[in-house]
């Protein structure tokens, strides 16, 4: 078989991310041109046969094209209708792939609403769907890690908010006073009014975090974020808090603790701290602090953004080559409601 022949075949075989991955690595970028990204989709969602993206059949015929000049299929199989983005977070929404790789764009420069509303052409009230959409199609790939070596985790807090629970709802009553924005909450310490996030980050600099619960972490909340992300070689390094003890027994992860107001421990010669976990928590408030008060409905979705950023040590391009495939081949459709009607506290089972 000729080399040629060989990649042809190997490509053939690849996954829809590991082919944006490849594409992004030969050119450098992301070819943000319509034609190109559509044909992209029919390619890598679809393949040579041109299978139906709901119920895998091959009898696909071509079937005009939308006004917009995108490409419509027919299954004569299932009887379904679909453009190559069907079933994917960008469903219902009409809007060109261009203009979702450029919102994407836009997210991993840590744009605001308005600049990424105003760069991309779109509403307000869009560019804030969009951003949970994009954030839940890629949760997938900040849930999906596994923290090894020497792991550090402390549990860092956020005032719970209300925000956007009010507005056309009949079913949410406020279950205390409204605070006025900025005030902090009144009882200090870890009163139910603050929202409970575990965070982990490891060696190489890759983190974990989740909101859980209201107050006081416990050892069945450490155990429902940590289970299953931190490795059972793993060091695992806190401070002296008594919940990560039952995990750590548990699965039997060694846990080395500082001492109350000591920042090291050392262990056969090696000193042990908790400075990377202090910094991912700077870290993060900074990135929330641009948002000027974050829903607690929607926080997870917030750490979720900050992680795929702080996560990402590849060249951007192809971060956005790869978060873009990455996207649109979780298949979850979410609708604009669905995002508002969202638990207004941490609804985890712990
Ligand atoms: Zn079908």
């Amino acid at each position: 078989m000729s080399e040629l022949k060989k990649v042809i075949t190997a490509y053939r075989k690849l996954s829809f991310v590991d082919r944006v991955v490849f594409f992004s690595t030969v050119s450098n970028d992301v070819d943000v041109r319509e034609e190109t990204l559509q044909h992209f989709l029919i390619e890598t969602r679809m393949g040579d046969e041109l299978a139906c993206l709901y119920c895998q059949g091959e009898h696909v015929v071509r079937n005009g094209k939308r006004k917009d000049g995108t490409q419509r299929f027919l299954c004569r199989d299932c009887g379904k209708s679909f453009i190559p983005a069907s079933n994917t977070v960008t469903s219902r929404t009409r809007k060109r792939m261009s203009t979702w790789v450029k919102y994407l764009k836009c997210m991993l420069d840590k744009k605001t609403l308005k600049e990424s509303s105003e760069e991309c052409g779109i509403s307000m009230p869009t560019a804030f769907s969009w951003r949970h959409k994009i954030l839940d199609a890629l949760r997938e790939v900040t849930d999906k890690v596994y923290l090894d070596g020497t792991v550090e985790a402390d549990e860092t807090f956020f005032n719970v908010s209300y925000k956007g629970n009010h507005k056309n709802s009949k079913s949410f009553t406020m279950p205390r006073e409204a605070h006025r924005r900025g005030n902090d909450v009144h009882a200090k310490g870890l009163s139910s009014e603050k929202v409970c996030v575990p965070c982990a980050v490891d060696t190489s600099g890759i983190s974990y975090a989740r909101p859980v619960k209201l107050g006081k972490p416990n050892s069945s909340c450490i155990f429902t974020v940590f289970d299953g992300i931190i490795a059972p070689d793993a060091t695992l390094c806190t401070d002296n808090e008594n919940a990560y003890r039952a995990f750590s027994k548990n699965k039997n992860i060694c846990l080395i603790q500082m001492e109350t107001d000591s920042h090291i421990s050392v262990r056969d010669g090696i000193p042990y701290g908790i400075q990377r976990i202090n910094a991912y928590h700077r870290t993060l408030k900074e990135f929330m602090g641009r948002f000027h008060g974050v829903s607690t409905k929607h926080l997870g979705n917030y750490i979720v953004w900050n992680n795929l950023i702080t996560n990402n040590k590849r060249k951007n391009e192809e971060t956005l080559g790869q978060l873009f495939a990455q996207m649109l081949s979780s298949g979850i459709c979410i609708r604009n409601r669905d995002i508002s009607s969202r638990s207004p506290l941490p609804s985890l089972e712990v």
